[in-house]
């Protein structure tokens, strides 16, 4: 607050302390310098977490790793697909995505999103009979019709993968996401709902995948007898499959454990922070914010919303220049250069795809982060500051 009691516009993009309980741990680690999570016999920082995140999200298996998109690479590469096969992924997603995808050899199909930031479901569905597996990025959190795309890929024996990056909490029916498809993988990357800086998981029911997976992920030796479960299917994968060595170290598991606790409190903030500005900005003719599904229970640390109405690339450009001068950070998805979320920014592709619905949904769709830690004065400040430069540009 300033000194005149007048709020001040929030620091979205700071981090929250990690609790306290980590210190104790970290210091242990520090004494003992046991960083690797094979070395110790048993009850390895990493082996926790794996046991407590499988428990929290009601799955048979976790797999802890560097990154998200290291799980999302392995969990492709346990399918054991051909080399090219077409991996369907919606054209609205982060540029690991697609990465991911070329990493494992694959083809990535992109699919049209709609202006509700979730996958159109006709284009998905003529796209789908040639593609050997899907990956559904449930980008921002946003869940698409999970129903009807796993009515279709069950029928077609297509194998779902779920990017669960940013959807830590969010439910489908009271279920969790990433427990839907055959894999479910989750980023601890500092902008989502657990920070360890960088890490990520991958759960799974399927014990034949989770063998695959662990090996990969460089469980060298005999070091797969430290994950608890199939222990057969672990020795007929063991030297079979490359080593690509995307393991977690103890440090980040014990940045990520004492954080757990925490989701469920958090998840409900970042859902009533979210409302609290959604319904304001819905009252503002220029913008909108569009529903979630009916199943969805959403779990956001950020907010989507459309300009509303026939707004030009310039009046756009200057909401965005608006919103900074009140402190606030906006990113139009299309309009900020470089944008990583934007597919014909993906070069490493080739020639962007024909997506039109896609681009003119990125040209007008904007990005606001709200951490889960905001105050109803914070949250107000930014609704404010949005509906203020909305308002400046379109009279
Ligand atoms: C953050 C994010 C990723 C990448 O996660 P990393 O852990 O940084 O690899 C992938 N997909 C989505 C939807 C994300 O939000």
């Amino acid at each position: 607050m300033a000194p005149d009691g007048q709020i001040l516009a929030p620091k979205v993009y700071d981090a929250e302390p990690i609790p306290e309980a980590a210190r104790a741990e970290i210091d242990r680690l520090l004494l003992s310098g046991d960083l690797f999570r094979y070395t110790a016999a048993e009850g390895a920082p990493v082996a926790l977490l794996e046991q407590e995140f499988a428990d929290l999200l009601g799955a048979k298996y976790a797999l802890a790793v560097a990154s998200c998109s290291a799980a999302l690479f392995l969990s492709l590469k346990a399918l054991d697909l051909p080399r090219g096969a077409r991996v369907l992924i919606p054209a609205f997603t982060f540029a690991a995505v697609p990465s991911a995808v070329v990493h494992a050899d694959c083809t990535p199909v992109l699919v049209e999103v709609g202006d509700n930031y979730r996958v159109n479901m006709a284009d998905f569905e003529a796209k789908l009979d040639d593609a050997a597996a899907v990956m559904i990025s449930h980008m921002r959190g946003h869940t698409s019709d999970m129903d009807a795309i796993m009515a279709l890929c069950d029928a077609r024996n297509i194998p779902v993968i779920e990017d669960a990056a940013h959807s830590l909490g969010t439910q489908w029916h009271g279920r969790n996401i990433g427990t839907i498809g055959k894999v479910g993988c989750f980023s601890f990357q500092s902008y989502k709902l657990v920070n360890a800086g960088e890490g990520g998981i991958l759960i799974t029911d399927d014990p034949e995948i989770v063998a695959r997976c662990v090996i990969m992920s460089g469980a060298y030796e005999s070091n797969w007898k430290k994950h608890p479960g199939m222990q057969n299917s672990y020795m007929l994968w063991q030297n079979k499959l490359p080593l690509y060595n995307m393991r977690m170290q103890n440090l980040s598991a014990a940045v990520i454990r004492p954080q757990l606790p925490e989701v469920a409190s958090r998840v409900a903030k970042g859902r009533t922070g979210h409302d609290r500005v959604a319904d304001q900005l819905n009252t503002c003719a220029h913008l909108t914010v569009p529903p979630a599904l009916p199943p969805e229970e959403r779990a956001p640390d950020s907010i989507q919303f459309n300009l509303q109405g026939d707004w030009t690339d310039a009046e756009a450009l200057r909401f965005q220049a608006e919103a900074k001068k009140r402190g606030v950070s906006v990113q139009v998805f299309g309009l900020s250069e470089g944008n990583a979320r934007a597919f014909w920014n993906w070069e490493f592709l080739g020639p962007a795809p024909d997506l039109p619905q896609t681009r003119a949904m990125l040209m007008r769709a904007c990005d606001v982060r709200l951490p889960t830690r905001l105050t109803e004065a914070e949250l107000d400040y930014i609704a404010r500051a949005l509906i203020g430069s909305a308002d400046d540009v379109r009279g």
